[in-house]
């Protein structure tokens, strides 16, 4: 059973429920969150602030100025990223 579930464009972290791992657009950003074993542990090393992660666990490099487990990433700096 994981703890959390960790939205994909944001990277929210909410605690795990089947209702938020399972629902499309569960984030309130309207991404989807998910509670997967991978997700799982990065939601957790998101919510002890640890930032050192490889690049591709995401695929895209994030600056996480601003960034707190509760509200997510600005998501105009994801998508502003080049
Ligand atoms: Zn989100
Ligand atoms: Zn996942």
């Amino acid at each position: 059973m994981p703890n959390f579930v960790l939205c994909q464009s944001c990277l929210r972290v909410r605690p795990y429920s089947d209702a938020l791992h399972q629902t499309e657009g569960s984030c309130v950003c309207g991404s989807d969150m998910c509670g997967c074993p991978d997700c799982d542990a990065v939601a957790e090393k998101l919510m002890r602030r640890d930032f050192t992660f490889e690049a591709w666990e995401f695929k895209r490099t994030i600056d996480f100025t601003g960034y707190t487990a509760e509200s997510g990433l600005c998501l105009n700096k994801v998508i502003n990223h080049s």
